[in-house]
C-alpha cells in the first residue's frame, strides 16, 4: 500500500465491471454498457491507514486516477475482463463478484466502524464508492489476516474538487517526474521541495498533482504560506523542529497493528514531544492567517501518549523486545524483581573468580560462561592437582580442564530462571504498552495531518524566498495575467539568475490564443511550460516565479506536445498525438488553460499546417467552450490566423542576426515572425551563395502564394458554404462561396494560385482592381483597411 515509489504496495479496488481493453499508452479501457455509467473507486494506504472513496463518471477519469496513484495491485471484480497482464498495474487481484454487492460491502464496513451506516462519513450518497471501499477492507483484513484497526475512517473525495491534469500533462509539466527516466530531477517537486519530514513530502506532491479550483481555498493557503514566509527565524525554528519529527502516519499505524518495535515508540514519543514546541513557534505569528491559526488549534501533542511511552519504555531501547531491557526499570515491580534477581546471580558470579582464586592459590583459574555447558570454572592442566573436593569436571579440553560447583549451579538456574520470566514478562508488558500508545492513534493520526500541512507550508514559504517568487492574485475571473514569469526548473537549472529572460503573459477575453513563433531553441516551449507551471503553482496554493500574477482560475490544465518533440516515449506516435488532441477539443472549457506546443509535427508538413490550423479555428470559434490557448508553432504560416480570428494574437520569441550569427533574445514580443531563419543557418553552414541565392527566390515565391488576391491567408479558405460567417476583412464573398474544385472561377493551374510560379505584372494588376472592387468599406474597419493597403502594396512590388 502507499505510492510505488515509497516501495510499499498500494491498493486499489474498482468495481470496473464491463468488458475490458487496454488502450495505446497501456490504461485500461473499460466499455460501460449501463446508462448511467458511474464507477466506484476506493483506495487504501495500509501503511498509514489511509481510506478514500468516490466515483467516476466514465471509465477515462478512472483510469486518470488509476495512473496518477500509481497503484502496486489493483483490485478488481471477477466479472471484469481487463486484461492483466497487459496493464501498467504490476499486480491485479481478482475478487469474487459478490464481495462488491452493496449489501456485503456495507455491512463490513459498518461492522468495521462500529456505527449504524456510513452517512456519518459522507458516503451516503456514494452507492458505487461504497461498494468498492467495502470489498478493499475485506480484502486488507483478509490477508493482512488483521483487524486494520489503524483505519479510523473511510473518506469521500471527489477529483471534481481539483484541476484536472491528465496523464500526460502531467508528464509533459514534468511535475513529480521527469520526462526523460521518470525521476525525480529536474521536476517542479524537486525545486519546490523543501519538507522536513516524510509527511509532509507526501503531502506536498499530492498538493502538486492537485491543484485547487476553489479561490477561498487557494487563498487560504497563499496566505499560510506568506506567513511563514515573512517569519524567517520562525521558519528555522520550526524547520529544526520538524526535522525531529518522525512520519507519525506510518508509526501509528504500526502501532495499531501490534507491528511497532521499541524504537518505534521511541521515535513516537521524541516526535510527538516536538509538537509543543512547533504550536508555540506558530503562536509567534501576530494576526496569523486563519490556515495557520486552525493547524496550531489541532496540533496535539497527545502527551498521554508520550507520557506512557516515556514511563515504560527505556531511553534508546533495542530493535526488538527478545534483547530485553526494553522496558524501563520503575515501570513494574515484578520485572524489577526478576531483574535483580538475574543481576544479583550475574555480580556473585562476577565475584567467584576472585573468591576461588584465592581459595584454591590458582592464579590462572577462570570462570566462563558457554550455551551448552553453562557457567563453569576452568583450571590448566598443571594446576589440577590443587582443586578442590567439591569441584565437579564437567568437560576437558586439551590443555585445561571445566568445572561446576553444587552453588555454582544454584546460581546458575536463578539466573536463567529469571531472565526467562523477566523476558517474558517484558514482552506482556510491551503488549500492553503497545494497546495503550495505540488508544490514542486517532488523535496522533489527526495531528500528523496537520504536520504534514505545516510542512508543506513551510517548504512552500522556503522554496518562495529563496526563489524570489511572488504572491499570486487569484480570482474566479477570465484572464491570466504574469508579468516577469519565468520557468521555474529552467531558472534554476540557470547558474545565474539574471541570465533567464523573464516574459509577460496576458489572456483575457479579447485574447483567447496566443500564436508564438520563432526558430528552433528560441525559448518557445520554456515560455508556454512556464506559463503553465505558473498557473498550476499558484493554484497549489504556492508563491510563483513572477513579478506579478493575477490568476483567473482554470478547471483543467491540457498540454500537448507535437510527436517529434516528445522523445521521451518511444512509441510516442503521431496517432497518439492527435488523439490527445482530440481529447482538448472534446474536453476543454472556456476555463482551461490549453497548451499546445509544435502540434501537427508528427506528419507532413502540408498535413500538419492544416491540422494545426483547423485546430486553433477549433478552438477560437467553439461558441461554448474558448480555452485559453499558447500554440508554439515554427509553421509561421499560422500567424495569419490573426488577420481572421479576433481573439488569436501573434507573439514571437524574438533574436537578433550579429555578426553572422543568430542571438537568442528569448524575449516574447508581440507579432509573429516572417522567417523561421533557417537559410540564414544554411548560409552560416557554408551552403554555395547560389544554393542560397535559389532558395531565397523559391521560399518568396512559396510566401507570395500564402494570401490569395483579396490578402485573405489561402489556409482559411473553405472548401464550401458554411453557416458560420468568417469576416475576411470585409470580403467575405470571396472566401465563403467559393465552389468545390474550383476558386472564383478560374481554373486550378491560374498560374497566380501556383505558389512556384512568380505572377506577371499584368497580373497584378487585374488583382489589385479585383480585390479593390470587392472591398465593403461599410464593414471595414480603420485597422482593416491599413492592413488591406499594406496587401494591396505587396501585390504591386511583386
Ligand atoms: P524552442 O521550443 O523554441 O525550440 P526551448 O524552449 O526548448 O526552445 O528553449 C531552448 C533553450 O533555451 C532551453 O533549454 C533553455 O535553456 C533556454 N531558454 C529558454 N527560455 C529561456 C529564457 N527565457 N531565458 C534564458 N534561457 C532560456
Ligand atoms: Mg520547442
Amino acid at each position: 500500500f502507499g505510492r510505488e515509489e515509497d516501495d510499499v504496495q498500494v491498493r486499489i479496488v474498482t468495481d470496473a465491471g464491463q468488458p475490458a481493453a487496454v488502450g495505446e499508452h497501456g490504461e485500461l479501457l473499460v466499455r460501460h454498457a449501463g446508462d448511467d455509467p458511474r464507477y466506484g473507486f476506493s483506495y487504501m494506504d495500509a501503511s498509514t491507514g489511509e481510506f478514500l472513496a468516490t466515483e467516476f463518471q466514465t471509465i477515462g477519469e478512472l483510469c486518470e486516477e488509476i495512473v496518477k496513484l500509481r497503484p502496486l495491485e489493483l483490485l478488481l471484480g471477477d466479472d471484469s475482463s481487463i486484461d492483466a497482464a497487459e496493464t501498467p498495474v504490476k499486480k491485479i487481484t481478482r475478487l469474487p463478484a459478490r464481495d462488491f454487492e452493496h449489501s456485503n460491502a456495507l455491512e463490513r464496513l459498518i461492522r468495521h466502524f462500529g456505527t449504524s451506516s456510513m452517512d456519518g462519513f459522507g458516503l451516503a450518497g456514494m452507492k458505487e464508492g461504497t461498494r468498492a471501499a467495502g470489498a478493499l477492507l475485506h480484502y486488507i483484513k483478509d490477508t493482512q489476516k488483521s483487524d486494520a484497526i489503524h483505519v479510523r475512517r473511510c473518506s469521500p473525495y471527489s477529483t471534481g474538487d481539483y484541476v484536472l491534469l491528465d496523464s500526460s500533462t502531467r508528464r509533459n509539466l514534468e511535475i513529480t517526474q521527469n520526462i526523460r527516466g521518470g525521476g525525480r530531477e529536474s521536476t517542479l517537486l524537486d525545486i519546490l521541495d523543501r519538507t522536513k519530514t516524510s509527511m509532509g513530502a507526501r503531502r506536498l506532491k499530492s498538493w502538486l498533482l492537485n491543484p485547487l479550483k476553489d479561490v477561498s481555498l487557494i487563498r487560504k493557503r497563499l496566505d499560510a504560506v506568506e506567513d511563514l514566509l515573512e517569519g524567517a527565524s520562525l521558519r528555522k525554528t520550526l524547520e529544526e523542529l520538524l526535522k525531529g519529527v518522525y512520519d507519525l502516519q506510518r508509526l501509528t499505524a504500526r502501532v495499531s497493528l501490534r507491528a511497532a518495535n521499541p524504537r518505534d515508540l521511541a521515535a513516537l514519543k521524541n516526535s510527538l514531544e516536538k509538537i509543543p514546541g512547533i504550536k508555540a513557534a506558530l503562536k509567534t505569528i501576530t494576526a496569523g492567517s486563519p490556515l495557520i491559526s486552525e493547524i496550531e488549534a489541532s496540533l496535539d501533542a497527545v502527551e498521554e501518549a508520550s507520557a506512557l511511552i516515556g514511563r515504560a519504555i527505556a531511553d534508546n531501547p533495542p530493535m526488538t523486545v527478545r534483547d530485553g531491557g526494553v522496558i524501563r526499570p520503575g515501570h513494574d515491580p515484578a520485572l524489577d524483581e526478576l531483574r535483580s534477581i538475574g543481576s544479583g546471580g550475574k555480580d556473585w558470579i562476577a565475584s567467584l573468580e576472585s573468591g576461588e582464586r584465592e581459595r584454591t592459590g590458582i592464579n590462572s583459574l577462570k570462570v566462563g560462561y558457554n550455551r551448552v555447558f553453562g557457567y563453569y570454572i576452568e583450571v590448566t592442566r598443571p594446576n589440577l592437582p590443587n582443586i578442590p573436593a567439591d569441584y565437579i569436571r564437567k568437560q576437558t579440553l586439551v590443555n585445561a580442564e571445566r568445572f561446576i560447583t553444587p552453588e555454582l549451579k544454584e546460581w546458575e538456574d536463578k539466573i536463567l530462571t529469571a531472565e526467562d520470566k523477566a523476558r517474558e514478562l517484558e514482552y506482556e508488558l510491551y503488549s500492553e504498552v503497545l494497546a495503550g500508545v495505540s488508544r490514542y492513534s486517532g488523535r496522533i493520526q489527526s495531528t500528523a495531518e496537520r504536520l504534514s500541512d505545516t510542512d508543506a507550508i513551510a517548504s512552500l514559504a522556503e522554496a518562495a524566498c529563496s526563489m524570489n517568487y511572488s504572491k499570486p492574485e487569484m480570482n474566479d475571473g477570465d484572464s491570466i495575467l504574469i508579468e516577469g514569469g519565468r520557468h521555474p526548473v529552467v531558472e534554476a537549472g540557470i547558474t545565474e539568475r539574471a541570465f533567464f529572460v523573464a516574459n509577460d503573459l496576458c489572456l483575457d477575453a479579447d485574447t483567447r490564443v496566443i500564436i508564438l513563433t520563432g526558430p528552433n531553441m528560441a525559448g518557445k516551449s520554456t515560455y508556454l511550460r512556464q506559463n503553465a507551471l505558473i498557473v498550476l503553482m499558484a493554484q497549489v496554493g504556492s508563491f510563483v516565479p513572477a513579478a506579478r500574477a493575477s490568476i483567473g482560475v482554470v478547471d483543467r490544465i491540457f498540454t500537448r506536445v507535437g510527436a517529434s518533440d516528445d522523445l521521451s516515449r518511444g512509441q510516442s506516435t503521431f496517432m497518439v498525438e492527435m488523439n490527445e488532441t482530440a481529447n482538448i477539443l472534446n474536453n476543454s472549457t472556456s476555463r482551461s488553460l490549453v497548451i499546445l506546443d509544435e502540434i501537427g509535427r508528427g506528419t507532413s508538413t502540408f498535413d500538419g499546417l492544416s491540422i494545426a490550423w483547423a485546430v486553433v479555428e477549433h478552438l477560437h470559434d467553439n461558441a461554448t467552450s474558448r480555452p485559453k490557448t499558447l500554440f508554439a508553432t515554427h509553421y509561421h504560416e499560422l500567424t495569419e490566423l490573426s488577420l481572421t480570428k479576433e481573439r488569436v494574437k501573434n507573439y514571437n520569441m524574438s533574436v537578433k542576426e550579429w555578426e553572422d550569427k543568430v542571438i537568442f533574445l528569448r524575449k516574447v514580443l508581440p507579432g509573429g515572425v516572417n522567417r523561421s531563419y533557417g537559410i540564414q543557418v544554411a548560409r552560416l553552414a557554408g551552403l554555395p551563395l547560389r544554393v542560397i541565392e535559389r532558395a531565397r527566390e523559391i521560399l518568396k515565391n512559396l510566401e507570395k502564394g500564402e494570401l490569395n488576391e483579396a490578402g485573405v491567408p489561402r489556409l482559411a479558405l473553405r472548401g464550401g458554404p458554411r453557416e458560420e460567417k468568417s469576416n475576411l476583412l470585409g470580403v467575405p464573398a470571396m472566401a465563403e462561396t467559393e465552389p468545390k474544385g474550383g476558386r472564383g472561377g478560374r481554373g486550378a493551374e491560374d498560374p497566380a494560385l501556383s505558389p512556384l510560379t512568380p505572377p506577371g505584372k499584368g497580373h497584378a494588376e487585374d488583382r489589385l482592381r479585383e480585390e479593390l472592387s470587392l472591398i465593403d468599406l461599410n464593414s471595414t474597419t480603420p485597422m482593416e483597411a491599413l492592413n488591406i493597403l499594406s496587401r494591396l502594396k505587396e501585390t504591386l512590388k511583386s
